[in-house]
C-alpha cells in the first residue's frame, strides 16, 4: 500500500506531524489582487493573534516535528512584530520564509530579519511592467517599490525567488516577464498561473487563460529553458499550469491533515488556507492546542483515510495518488466538499470545469471589470 511521506496512508489515517506550518499573520494587505486567496469576508476579521500567541503556535508546532515556517497574510510586513517572530522562529529552529508583495519592505526592514535570522524572501510581481502590474495590484507605484526591494533582498545576499501570478491579462508578457527575472538576477521564478479559490474564483472568468494562450506561455517557458541552460544559467523557472485544464486533480496537500497546517489570522486552523469556506467548523488556536488541533479535531479528521469517500473515488484505483483531489474545489464546483474533485474526468461534474475552459475561450472583459479584492468589496460579500 502506498505510503505517504509522513507515514499516514488512506486506509490508517493516523497522520504523521504537520511539516510545515503557514502563520497567516493578517488580512491586511496594501494591495487589491482580484486573484487573492483570502477569504471574500476577510474585512470582518478584526482579533489578530497577538505576538505571544503566536509565540506558543510556533513553540508547540516545532515541538510536534513542524520545520518549515511561511509568514504570509495578507501583507506579513504590516505586523510590526515580524522581526521579533522570525527570532522566536529562528530561535526554535524553523527554516523560515517571508511571503511578500515587497510594499512596506525597506533596505533596513530586510536588514533586521537577516539579523533576526529569516533565511528566505519571496517577493511577488503582477506583471513585467509599472502599468500593467500597478492596475493588476489597485496601486500606482507597486512596481517601483517592488523593483527597488527585489534587488535589496538580493543584495542583502539572499537568493533571489520571484513569483508572479499568471492570468489572462498578463500570460502574454511570458518573454518579458523572464527577461526581468534575468534582469533582476533571480535563482528561482515561479510563474504560477492562478488557482480559482478566494477571489480567483469569484473573478475566475475574467482571470482564467485560454488554452491556446497557455499552450503559447508553456512553449515560450520551455524555450527560455533550454535558452538559460544552454547559457549556463541557473535560473530555474518553475510553471505552474492551472489544474481546470487537467485530467486528472492535484493530490491536495498531500492529502488532507498530512502535511500542512495553516493557521489564520484570527486563529482558526486550517489543513489548507482556502479550506474556511467550507461548512466546517475548525478550531483555533485560542482554545485548543496545536497537537490536540492536529490530531484530535473533527475538521481535521473530517478527510483523513478514505472512508468519507463517495463514488468515483471509493473505487478508483488511482486513489491513493491524489486523494480525490481538492475539496474546496468540489465544494465551489459542485456545492458538496464529499465529491471527486470536478477537475477529474471520471467525476460526474468534469462538465464544469470543461465549460470553465469553453468561456475562457471567448472571455472579453477587461481587467478593470474584475472584483478587486479591498475592504469596500468584502464587507459587500460579508453581508450578502
Ligand atoms: S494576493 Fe495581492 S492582495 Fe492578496 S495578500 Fe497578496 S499582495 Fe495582498
Ligand atoms: S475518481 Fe477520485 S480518486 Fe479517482 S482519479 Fe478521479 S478524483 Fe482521483
Amino acid at each position: 500500500m502506498p505510503v505517504s511521506a509522513t507515514g499516514s496512508s488512506l486506509n490508517n489515517p493516523r497522520p504523521g506531524p504537520p511539516l510545515w506550518l503557514l502563520a497567516e499573520l493578517t488580512y491586511r494587505c496594501p494591495l487589491q489582487c482580484p486573484y487573492c486567496s483570502n477569504p471574500l469576508d476577510f474585512a470582518e476579521t478584526r482579533d489578530e493573534l497577538d505576538t505571544e500567541s503566536w509565540f506558543r503556535v510556533l513553540r508547540e508546532a516545532r515541538e510536534m516535528g513542524a520545520a518549515q515556517l511561511g509568514f504570509s497574510g495578507g501583507e506579513p510586513l504590516v505586523r510590526p512584530d515580524l522581526p521579533e517572530l522570525i527570532a522566536e522562529a529562528r530561535r526554535l529552529g524553523y527554516y523560515t520564509n517571508l511571503i511578500t508583495s515587497g510594499i512596506g519592505l525597506t533596505e533596513a526592514k530586510v536588514a533586521q530579519f537577516r539579523e533576526a535570522g529569516l533565511d528566505h524572501i519571496q517577493v511577488s510581481f503582477q506583471a513585467s511592467d509599472p502599468e500593467l502590474n500597478d492596475a493588476v495590484a489597485g496601486s500606482k507605484k507597486a512596481f517601483r517599490n517592488k523593483l527597488a526591494m527585489a534587488r535589496a533582498v538580493h543584495e542583502a545576499g539572499y537568493p533571489m525567488v520571484l513569483n508572479f501570478v499568471i492570468h489572462r491579462h498578463n500570460i502574454h508578457q511570458m518573454d518579458d516577464i523572464i527577461r526581468l527575472c534575468e534582469e533582476l538576477g533571480a535563482d528561482f521564478v515561479e510563474l504560477a498561473t492562478c488557482q480559482y479559490y478566494g477571489w480567483a474564483f469569484e473573478n475566475r472568468e475574467g482571470l482564467m487563460p485560454s488554452a491556446d494562450q497557455l499552450a503559447t506561455a508553456e512553449t515560450k517557458v520551455n524555450a527560455h529553458r533550454e535558452r538559460l541552460a544552454a547559457a549556463g544559467s541557473a535560473m530555474k523557472l518553475i510553471f505552474v499550469t492551472p489544474d481546470y485544464y487537467e485530467e486528472r486533480p492535484k493530490a491536495c496537500m498531500n492529502g488532507w491533515g498530512s502535511l500542512f497546517l495553516t493557521v489564520a489570522p484570527d486563529g482558526t486552523a486550517l489543513p489548507c488556507h482556502s479550506a474556511r469556506i467550507l461548512p466546517i467548523e475548525f478550531p483555533s488556536v485560542r482554545d485548543q492546542s496545536v497537537s490536540s488541533i492536529w490530531y484530535d479535531s473533527p475538521g481535521f479528521n473530517r478527510y483523513r483515510g478514505d472512508a468519507w469517500m463517495p463514488e468515483p473515488c471509493r473505487s478508483c484505483d488511482e486513489k491513493d495518488k491524489d486523494f480525490g483531489g481538492c475539496r474546496c474545489q468540489a465544494y465551489l464546483l459542485t456545492g458538496d466538499a464529499d465529491n471527486a474533485d470536478p477537475v477529474c474526468g471520471k467525476s460526474p461534474h468534469h462538465d464544469r470545469v470543461l465549460a470553465a475552459r469553453r468561456a475562457a475561450d471567448h472571455a472579453t472583459a477587461p481587467l478593470a471589470e474584475l472584483t478587486y479584492r479591498n475592504a469596500r468589496n468584502s464587507r459587500v460579500f460579508a453581508k450578502a
